[in-house]
């Protein structure tokens, strides 16, 4: 091992808490600290943080932490500061007398990290102050809101590319969590980062189960999703619109579950406040438009839910990454249905734009539609886009794993609803949705179909063995499948050119059938092909915890609520989730004990140590143990006495 492999490992554990490197941070953290440039893709919740902040205190002067969350970096600070890290930040928010303070601290050597907003750093009097102290590195957080393709595109990080050419000594390190070839390319150019090293983490959250239902009342599907799998658990609830965001949080609060709305129509203040309550308090819901979530760094975000279908991949992958940071199991759930593919189609054709963007926006939907009808491991599909090898005997922790969807032949079908249209679109020159459609098929004289004279066409009727949500289903998958298409502002149906192929009867069309049962986490205990490895309670506390430990976990919560809301911080900074459990799981007698827990570092020990033991000495004895000396079961009347007189040994 060398000095500075040992040095960053000693940082880890002294700071905070952790025993060992995670996948790339190790050889990420050895090129940096030795003075090279770094391009790291890792995916939300891999690590990122621990690549620059390892550095940082590791090599002499300050590490310059660019990052354009600044609603976030006061949390950042103050998260950092309760490990006993010096960090400050520097942003629009403060004022003239806190900004002089930090730049005093900074000039005098006195801090390990310096969060800047990039609008700061083309300040000349930015640039002035950093070259009058000493730096360690340059991190550039959120590196792809430098690509101008990107939602996220930042202007500001344009002029980063300065900051090679002014210190060029300096390593820079940039990372994302987008993870096409195209924005690591942007990265890499307009940042100026030519001789930087990349590494790419693996894409793979193992700890989330993906799930993806039919959509049929998306509101209490979603209520029942959250009482039976995540009552009184933090989540987040995605909506396309601010309509639908503010109308599924008062229905969530209506039917007991705690809920804020989170969207660009709600003033700064009111946004600000929510974002806030998230952060802060244990086990509520937010509902929002994407609007929500870059660089929220919650650990203990139990559920992603979509109700509306995301526009990409990647944005799905990030949303749904959002969960389950801390590696404890986390579900990525969404509602899905006909209604979604006809809105997306029609929002890309009546959007703005050229050709050329709209084309983009076709194949990134495709790649999503893909993902939601496939009939194979979830996980893989999502690997295999971002260019990884997923296992070919699937993942065990998604629903098409645990539960596989059965495929038929649904040619005829599919040949049926392809007639109806050719009928009224050649015959009668009528373009209709697939409502309409789906009546005609049916046979059901509506009001619509009278006033056509549809009852009239030979189609009508001829598919009475399918019901309607199955007529939807297939009518979904062929727009899925590029078999149909949507046109005009009122989502009609339309035939492509591959359509003829299944009307002439060249190909067959295999279609997902419906799932009668949904999958829910606890599928897998009962399943036969899933491992299972998604079980878990459905209940706030924590997953695989051992009954009679739950009252212990549940104090230790209760603990740090309190200290949280003494210092005005997120739960979170004080101790993670997963660190109380395994406190209540080990139940440490001594403060040495509790410093050998993952994610108790020096100063957090020296802060909390003593009153986590006095939590664990409230609840007296650790249930199920077996005390010394009490081989049997017998209850603890029976146990000797620990400071009993030992008996003489001559009896
Ligand atoms: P990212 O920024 O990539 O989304 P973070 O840096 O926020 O991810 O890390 C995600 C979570 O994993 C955090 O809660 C962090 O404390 C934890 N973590 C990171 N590295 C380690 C490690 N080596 N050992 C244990 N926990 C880690
Ligand atoms: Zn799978």
């Amino acid at each position: 091992m060398s000095v500075t492999q040992s040095e960053a490992l000693a940082a880890l554990d002294r700071v905070f808490g952790y025993e060992a490197f995670r996948g790339e941070q190790e050889a990420v953290i050895e090129h940096v600290v030795a003075g090279g440039d770094a391009v790291v893709l890792m995916p939300t919740g891999g690590g990122k943080s621990l690549c620059y902040q390892i550095p940082s205190l590791v090599r002499p002067g300050t590490g310059v932490v660019v990052s354009p969350l600044i609603a976030l970096m006061q949390d950042q600070v103050d998260a950092l500061r309760a490990l006993g890290v010096r960090a400050g930040f520097m942003n629009s928010t403060q004022d003239f007398d806190e900004r002089r303070v930090v730049e005093a601290e900074f000039l005098a050597g006195e801090l390990d990290l310096l969060y800047l907003a990039p609008e700061r750093l083309r300040l000349e009097n930015t640039l002035d102050l950093l070259s009058r102290g000493k730096i360690s590195v340059f991190a550039i957080d959120e590196a792809h809101c430098v690509s101008q393709w990107g939602h996220d595109f930042r202007p500001d990080y344009l002029s980063l590319s300065l900051l090679g050419e002014r210190w060029p000594d300096v390593p820079r390190i940039a990372l994302t969590a987008t993870a096409t070839r195209a924005t690591h390319q942007e990265i890499t150019e307009r940042l100026n980062m030519p001789t930087a090293r990349h590494f790419v983490a693996s894409f793979d959250r193992p700890n989330i189960q993906y799930r993806i239902v039919p959509k049929a009342d998306p509101k209490k599907q979603l209520l029942s999703f959250l009482r039976e799998e995540h009552a009184g658990d933090a989540g987040i609830v995605y909506c396309l619109s601010r309509n639908s965001v503010e109308k599924t949080a008062e229905f969530l609060n209506r039917n007991g579950v705690e809920a804020v709305p989170y969207h660009a129509g709600l003033d700064a203040g009111t946004r600000a406040a929510h974002q806030s309550r998230f952060l802060r308090e244990d086990g509520l819901v937010v509902v929002a438009t994407i609007a929500f979530g870059m660089g929220i760094d919650k650990p203990d975000v139990r559920f992603v839910a979509h109700l509306d279908l995301p526009k990409s991949v990647e944005g799905y992958y990030q949303e749904t990454g959002r969960a389950g940071r801390d590696g404890l199991p986390s579900t990525a759930w969404m509602a899905y249905g006909l209604n979604d593919v006809i809105q997306q189609r029609k929002l890309i054709q009546s959007g703005e734009g050229d050709e050329a963007f709209r084309r983009r926006a076709q194949a990134h939907l495709d790649s999503m539609l893909a993902l939601c009808e496939t009939v194979r491991c979830r996980r893989g599909q999502l690997l295999a886009y971002f260019g990884q090898d997923p296992d070919p005997a699937g993942c065990g922790n998604c629903d098409t794993c645990l539960s596989p969807p059965e495929t038929w032949d649904g040619t005829i079908a599919a040949q049926k609803v392809l007639s109806t249209v050719v009928r009224l679109q050649r015959e009668r020159g009528q373009k209709f949705g697939a409502v309409q459609i789906v009546d005609i098929l049916l046979g059901k004289r509506t009001g619509k179909v009278i006033q056509f004279d549809h009852d009239q066409l030979s189609v009508f009727g001829i598919g009475d063995e399918l019901a309607e949500a199955e007529w939807r289903g297939v009518i979904r998958q062929l727009l899925a499948q590029g078999l149909l298409a949507v046109e005009g502002e009122y989502g009609t149906l339309v035939l492509t050119e591959a359509s003829g192929t299944v009307l002439r009867r060249e190909r067959e069309v295999p279609l997902r059938k419906e799932p009668k049962k949904p999958v829910t986490s606890r599928s897998g205990s009962s399943g036969s092909s899933g491992s299972g490895r998604g079980e878990r309670k459905g209940k706030a506390a924590a997953p695989e915890l051992p009954e009679e430990l739950l009252p212990a976990f549940e104090a230790l919560r209760a603990w740090r609520a309190e200290q949280a809301r003494e210092q005005g911080v997120p739960a979170y900074v004080i101790f993670h989730d997963a660190t109380l459990r395994e406190i209540a799981t080990l139940w440490p007698a001594s403060v040495a004990e509790l410093g050998g827990i993952s994610g108790v570092g020096e100063k957090k020990l020296a802060t909390y140590g003593e009153g986590v033991l006095e939590v664990l000495a409230s609840l007296g004895d650790r249930p199920g143990a077996q005390p010394a000396g009490a081989p049997d079961a017998s209850g603890p009347d029976d146990w000797p006495e620990m400071d009993a007189e030992p008996e003489p040994d001559w009896i």
